[in-house]
């Protein structure tokens, strides 16, 4: 009877400690899906102690789906492994550490290194490679020559790290990995750096635009609640896989999302702003001297701040609006003319301070109501 009930009472705490295992808090990123694309929330650009980060791999995979992310890439400095007296191990191991946790998580996990250079080049994400150890080569031309024979899509990594450049300057090296086909991508923001003054190379180059964390550090000691969010890439892929992410990053299909500003092409951010909100009528048709409130919810996890660019006819509205993110808000409009309650529909003409098109122009957007 006591062994019986020992044991009964030892079952029961292993069930307890299996599901308080398991009971992680995912918090979701809400960005609507758009095009007919999956919006997925990624960041191409981590470290661990295979070089000079300081979590194990599989930590990186947890952290991921934590913090709402889809994909990740453990990107190790090749060159550059401080803990090599400790972590004896090749430049292939992080990714085989991580990538069985990955799966039975549901992050996608692609294989990538840093190749870590002085300026210039500097130091180039190489992604999607298939033998990282091939990758270590003297001469960094000849690394990046390979990493693109393995299909890898490579990224000029913090171009405006102040300790490699003091002003963010494009290299002749640059120009031939470009021309060469070898860099196709550039982040315009790392860590906690915006560099604004590359969004006309990446428009100019057809390059691809990332935000990324370049994590050292726990994931926790940055970012999470009351902290904020950390840097995304967003990906529009056709579908949640692997080969999905890589044609969506060969194609400029991303945006860059780092505290509340949204960077990336207006054929991507006008249909994510526009997915995010409803506008409702609320009230009856607007007449002249009267006033008619409307009501505009944003579904999303972006406040977007608006600022009127051009009078509606008819009726004005407010010179600014702030769209809290997953909120309502009530907005008054005020007859100015008697022609305005012969109008069927009602315009607004504002644009979005924090959505910054690939031009550096903050985004121009229409808000339409019904007048009735
Ligand atoms: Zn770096
Ligand atoms: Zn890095």
């Amino acid at each position: 009877m006591r062994n019986l009930s020992i044991s009964f009472f030892c079952t029961l705490l292993i069930v307890f400690a299996t599901s308080a295992g398991s009971a992680q808090n995912r918090s979701e990123i809400n960005i609507p899906d758009i095009l007919g694309y999956k919006t997925l929330k990624c960041d191409f650009h981590v470290h661990t102690v295979f070089s000079d980060g300081d979590v194990w791999p599989t930590i990186r995979v947890q952290e991921a789906w934590m913090d709402g992310l889809d994909v990740i890439s453990i990107t190790d400095h090749i060159e550059y492994r401080p803990h090599s007296q400790d972590i004896d191990a090749d430049q292939n191991r992080v990714y085989e550490i991580a990538k069985p946790l990955a799966d039975q998580i549901g992050i996608i996990l692609v294989k990538g290194a840093e190749i870590t250079r002085k300026m210039p080049p500097g130091h180039l994400n190489a992604l999607f490679l298939k033998n990282a150890n091939l990758i270590e080569r003297e001469d960094w031309w000849e690394a990046c020559v390979e990493a693109r024979e393995q299909g890898a899509f490579i990224i000029w990594n913090h171009p405006g790290w102040k300790a490699q450049q003091p002003s963010t300057q494009w290299w002749s090296e640059h120009t031939r990995l470009t021309t060469a086909g070898i860099m196709r991508g550039i982040e315009v923001f790392n860590s906690n750096e915006y560099y604004p003054e590359t969004l006309k190379w990446a428009d100019e180059k057809s390059l691809t635009i990332f935000a990324n964390s370049d994590l050292h550090t726990p994931s926790g000691m940055t970012y999470g609640p009351g902290k904020g969010h950390r840097p995304v890439t967003l990906v529009f892929a056709t579908e949640k896989t692997e080969e999905s992410v890589k044609q969506a990053l060969f194609e400029r299909r991303t945006a860059a999302y780092f505290g509340d500003t949204l960077v990336g092409e207006r054929r991507f951010l006008t249909p994510l702003f526009m997915n995010s909100i409803q506008v409702r009528n609320v009230q009856t048709r607007l007449q002249n001297n009267e006033i008619k409130t409307i009501r505009i919810y944003n579904d999303s996890d972006i406040t977007f701040r608006l600022k009127k660019r051009q009078p509606s006819v008819g009726f004005s509205g407010p010179a600014s609006i702030t769209l809290e993110a997953r909120r309502t808000v009530a907005v008054d409009l005020e007859g100015t003319s008697e022609e305005v309650a012969q109008m069927p529909m009602l315009r607004m003409y504002y644009e979005v301070s924090n959505l910054i098109t690939a031009k550096g122009e903050r985004l121009p957007v229409n808000l339409e109501v019904p007048n009735k």
